[in-house]
């Protein structure tokens, strides 16, 4: 049976129409699955499992074009409609979660003589029954219900408390030394005589890369810290606390317990052993890059004793400056964006072994979106939308989306890249984001034929599904992989010296990252494992024992770190996904890089396979031999 394609509208009018029915269509057939489910007919286990996966299927396809939509479509009336009906369908999620009945008919399948993928699944779903609380008694269910409710209007306030507490202070106009000209030029000063400079983004991030003034990039570093102090620390607190309870409600020693079971990392105890090593690998090579760092800001002030993160950001710019001599004018010159574009398909085609085939005339959400159809030895396996220029309304940062997730032999998947380029020449940052997204992007694709749409594409360990990407970044800083691509308006390749003065200058300062990034996850890890009366005093405790860079009296980190909410107790995640990367990467010929074999096998042995199995499995089978520390060690130390 031929796979067609989710049939999009053609006319802008058309999308109101489109949205509502797919959803309304999709969430009918999860409803009409789950009555049939509970219908009292005798079914075979995997006919409970068949149908189950029809709850799941339509489910995404209510789901992924509402969050798709509300990203990317150019009218406002579409993104809120797409917004209030993937509302809806968080409510339906929800109910079957805590559906007792449903319940009921799930656990009474008998897995003898399933196989493995769907044993994985039922596993799966009950113990999704499990952490909803479906099977505790009705008092800890109207408990555990109480702390969703709260913990919603917490998560909501914390964020919208940082969002929303714009700080600045205000300098005399000679203290923006060392900032672009631009800048200064859009930071008059005010009738005062003063210059008022944010904690918004683009006004902090350049002012604590370039300005000189020590003294004034303290000021605002302690004012970017201390967003929505006091009042979020409060909130901090309880959510922890909720948290707490809804984890030991459920029979779990505590939060992170109960975070890690879905992940790779499997329990709490796990994640502080991992920071710890990570801390410890970080040690000598982060002590040597802070000397590095100390040593030049001593030119400046020879009585500086520590450095803190108001000076980190500034010193780092200027050693890869002056020690590295990467000059990022220099370096745009070769990356045009319609040559990268192509130069993208040209390398995971040639490495992933996929043609892509243009779709000029396919239907799409706006005029930049091009469209290509994947296909491996000829066979198609997917649809892909490039959405890559910035647009109003449209999403901010770079991310896949998912627009149809693939089922074997019911429909193929279609994912979209929805990132923020320029049109003519690119950083070299944005061509590393464009392979990290692409990176996630066939692995929907690739990973999109399953049985279960539960397993299909990314849907893997949480703590990996970054490493396909980061992984797949490592071909952006190869030298005869960019000179394939990059090549100045003459048509001259990047030189091969550049590159590798970009390539020093980007590996500066990683092990003191590692070791700041270590600092994050402990504030993660155990705020939630030992939930402390005084957040403060334990940042202090936590940055002293794992950051190099020190504490700055008067800030209160905690309040401002948005991640507590989002990433609870697994800010690890990132460093995790990043330690198997550098393993996975270390099966391929670091000097030939197109090699397709070892690239094959990966596509095929991880990529394909989506989350039919455990990741730390898939990884096994691709290296032959369990992952380990060794390569990341070895890059972190160099
Ligand atoms: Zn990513």
């Amino acid at each position: 049976m031929t796979l067609t394609n989710l049939d999009i509208p053609r006319t802008p009018d058309a999308w109101a129409d489109f949205l509502q029915q797919r959803s309304d269509t999709e969430l009918a057939r999860v409803r009409a699955a789950i009555d049939e489910l509970k219908d009292g007919t005798p079914r075979d286990a995997q006919a409970v499992l068949d149908l189950w996966n029809v709850t799941d299927t339509a489910w995404l396809n209510a789901q992924s074009v509402c969050w798709t939509l509300a990203e990317v479509h150019p009218d406002e009336a579409v993104r809120s409609l797409a917004e209030t009906l993937s509302q809806e369908g968080t409510k339906v999620s929800t109910e079957r979660g805590l559906d007792r009945d449903l319940f009921a008919v799930m656990s009474s399948v008998d897995p003898a003589g399933l196989d493995a993928v769907s044993t994985r699944l039922l596993e799966r779903v009950l113990r999704d029954f499990r952490r909803s609380g479906v099977d505790r008694s009705d008092e800890v269910r109207e408990r555990l219900r109480a702390i969703s409710e709260r913990t919603t209007v917490i998560s909501q306030d914390f964020s919208r408390a940082i969002r929303d507490d714009v700080r600045s202070i205000k300098i005399t106009p000679d203290r923006l030394a060392g900032l672009p000209e631009d800048y200064i030029a859009e930071h008059p000063a005010d009738p005062d005589g003063l210059v008022t400079i944010t904690t918004d983004y683009p006004d902090y991030i350049p002012f604590s890369t370039y300005a000189t003034d020590a003294a004034a990039r303290l000021a605002l570093t302690v004012e970017s810290l201390n967003r929505a102090w006091p009042g979020n620390d409060a909130l901090l607190s309880e959510l922890l606390d909720l948290r707490h309870q809804q984890a030991t409600l459920l029979g779990y020693g505590g939060w992170p317990d109960f975070d890690a079971e879905e992940k790779m990392i499997g329990t709490g105890d796990a994640i502080a052993t991992f920071i710890d090593r990570i801390t410890e690998a970080a040690d000598a090579p982060g002590r040597r890059d802070l000397d590095v760092l100390l040593k030049r800001a001593r030119v400046d002030d020879p009585t500086i004793e520590r450095l803190t993160r108001a000076d980190s950001t500034f010193y780092c710019e200027v050693v890869a400056r002056e020690d590295y001599a990467v000059d990022a004018q220099e370096v745009r010159r070769y990356f045009d964006f319609s040559k990268v574009h192509a130069g993208l398909l040209e390398v995971t085609g040639r490495i992933f072994g996929i043609d892509y085939v243009a779709v000029p005339d396919a239907a799409t959400w706006h005029a930049d979106v091009t469209v290509f159809d994947v296909l491996v030895d000829g066979e198609p396996r997917g649809r892909i939308f490039l959405d890559l220029h910035p647009r109003e309304g449209k999403y901010k940062h770079a991310a896949q989306f998912d627009v149809v997730t693939g089922v074997e032999g019911v429909q193929l998947p279609e994912g979209s890249l929805v990132c923020n380029f320029p049109r003519g020449l690119m950083e070299h940052d944005d061509v590393v984001t464009l392979f990290h997204e692409f990176g996630h992007l066939v692995h929907h694709v690739l990973g999109g034929r399953q049985r279960y749409a539960r397993f299909s594409g990314v849907a893997t360990e949480w703590d990996f599904v970054e490493a396909p990407s980061q992984m797949l970044e490592e071909w952006a800083w190869d030298t005869d992989v960019l000179q394939s691509f990059a090549t100045d308006a003459d048509g001259e390749p990047i030189p091969t010296r550049l590159v590798e003065s970009m390539r020093e200058a980007e590996e500066f300062g990683k092990a003191l990252f590692a070791r700041t990034q270590m600092f994050y996850a402990s504030v993660s890890y155990h705020f939630h494992q030992d939930r402390p009366a005084d957040l403060t005093a334990t940042v202090r405790e936590l940055q002293s024992r794992y950051d190099l860079l020190a504490h700055i009296d008067g800030s209160h980190f905690q309040v401002a770190f948005g991640h507590l909410d989002g990433y609870s107790s697994a800010y690890y995640t990132y460093m995790w996904s990043l330690v198997i990367a550098k393993d996975m990467f270390s099966a391929f010929d670091r000097d030939n890089l197109w090699e397709p074999t070892v690239a094959h096998r990966y596509r095929d042995k991880v990529l394909a396979q989506g989350g039919n199995a455990d990741a730390a499995d898939l990884v096994a089978d691709f290296l032959g031999r369990p992952y380990s520390f060794d390569a990341f060690g070895a890059w972190l130390s160099s």
